[in-house]
């Protein structure tokens, strides 16, 4: 079986190297450039953390740590008025917990699958015809290729989600924020800490990568506009929006790169009624954005990288079973079990099953975290002065040991992978 996976980001990365441990031939597309650079910092845990140590990576990512001792949501002088602790941050997640940038995990994801699977940078799909026996897909660098299946694994703004499924809008839901990043020397003498500074409408953080000398800044402002902002764009509006905000802002302003540089997205959350059609199946934000604001994305794209690949290896013996009690049943046993279209059928059969069972096994835990990320996401960036002092007043209230199964509970640190697929990474 071959399976061409749309995005190689985590999910898809992912996804291709469990393909590979199955047998089934992965080759993914890329839409960016080799040894991408930069980005954000994510934290990596639970479920994603699981899959990670099956995979044999966590040596390759813990070197790259990011040095941050506590989150400190800090008032216009620096001073902290609540602090997460590393040590409040192990009581709610009872377990293995990095702060990574995300480029070192797709990095490591990308040293785990580079000798056995062949990934095409700089390329995307144009155009895919789902015949029934095949996907035929159009590739921007030309030429079509047939494979058994596609499964698209290209982010928020998913493009196999657009040829497959339909136009975004459809699918997005907008929580009413825009953010924005970039890196910025560190004029400070930056310590291990990721400070958030909060005004009405609009959030400043900071943190260090681990790289001298080089910070993060993240900005999240409120905008009930969803539409995309041109890159040469960016700068200014995130200057017009952060006007007159206090705290360290003007600098971290004034150190912004070229506006190209900055990323700038809309935080949105992807809600659809199925993440398979046919032949195409979607995985990671394609199909389950959930957003920043849940610390889960990455987990979750890659438990259903995970899942979607021991589904698609177990239909492949459904499809042997198949074949095998169709052959038995049948008196002209001989040409059906020889015969390529009930092989075929056989097989569309076996892949439908699998993406049921992979979306059975997901969807809920996906929209279970939507749903905690959306009322959380109310809250981050609260509209008014009073919203304000609600906020830090929780903040202090909520920073503390006895809270903490209340935080596990929303940001679901525990992992999901269900029991039996615990030997999945033995063979
Ligand atoms: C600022 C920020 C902070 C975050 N913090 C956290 C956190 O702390 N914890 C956490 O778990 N999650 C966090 N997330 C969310 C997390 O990054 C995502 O949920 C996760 O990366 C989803 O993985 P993915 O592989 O599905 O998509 P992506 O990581 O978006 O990867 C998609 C890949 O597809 C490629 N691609 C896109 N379009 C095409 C195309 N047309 N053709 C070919 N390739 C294409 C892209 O270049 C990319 O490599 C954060 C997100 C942001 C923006």
């Amino acid at each position: 079986m071959r399976v061409l996976i749309c995005g190689g980001g985590v999910a898809g990365l992912t996804l291709a190297y469990w393909l590979r441990r199955r047998g089934i031939e992965p080759v993914v597309v890329e839409r960016a450039p080799h040894g991408r650079l930069g980005g954000y910092g994510i934290d990596f845990f639970g479920t994603g953390y699981d899959i990670a140590a099956r995979m044999g990576i966590i040596d390759r990512l813990t070197p790259y740590q990011l040095p941050v001792d506590s989150v400190d949501f800090v008032d216009a002088s620096g001073s902290a008025g609540a602090r997460l602790t590393a040590a409040l941050l192990d009581k709610i997640i009872q377990g293995p917990h990095l702060a990574l940038m995300h480029t070192t995990l797709e990095g490591a994801l990308l040293d785990a699958v580079q000798d056995d699977v062949e990934v095409r940078f700089g390329e995307t799909i144009t155009a895919v015809r789902d015949t029934g026996q095949a996907v035929e897909i159009d590739f921007a660098g030309g030429g079509t290729e047939r494979f058994d299946l596609l499964v698209g694994a290209d982010g928020i703004h998913s493009r196999t989600r657009e040829l497959g499924f339909g136009p975004e809008p459809r699918f997005a839901r907008h929580l009413g924020c825009r953010l924005a990043s970039y890196p910025v020397p560190d004029r400070y003498g930056w310590g291990r800490v990721r400070a958030h500074y909060t005004e009405p409408g609009r959030q400043a953080v900071l943190y260090p990568t681990g790289r001298p000398g080089e910070l993060i800044a993240l900005f999240l402002f409120r905008s009930p506009d969803a539409a995309a902002v041109p890159r040469a764009e960016r700068l200014d509006l995130l200057r017009s929006v952060l006007r007159g905000m206090g705290w360290i802002t003007p600098s971290l302003l004034a150190d912004a790169p070229a506006s190209e540089s900055v990323f700038m997205d809309t935080m949105t959350q992807i809600v659809m009624p199925a993440w398979h059609r046919g032949r195409i199946a979607l995985v990671g934000d394609a199909c389950g954005g959930m957003t920043m604001v849940s610390a889960q994305g990455v987990s979750m794209a890659m438990a259903g990288a995970y899942l979607l690949a021991e589904s698609l290896s177990d239909s492949r013996a459904d499809l042997r079973a198949d074949s095998l009690s169709s052959s038995r049943a049948d008196p002209r046993a001989d040409s059906l079990s020889s015969s390529r279209a009930d092989s075929l059928a056989a097989e569309s059969s076996g892949h439908e099953r699998a993406f049921i069972r992979y979306q059975t096994l997901m969807r809920g835990e996906v929209r279970r975290r939507q749903r905690n990320a959306l009322v959380f996401a109310r809250s981050l960036v609260p509209r008014t002065r009073a919203g304000l002092l609600a906020q830090s007043l929780a903040n202090r209230l909520i920073m503390r040991e006895a809270f903490a199964p209340v935080l596990r509970r929303q940001f679901g640190a525990a992992s999901i992978l269900p029991p039996q697929t615990a030997d999945l990474g033995k063979d």
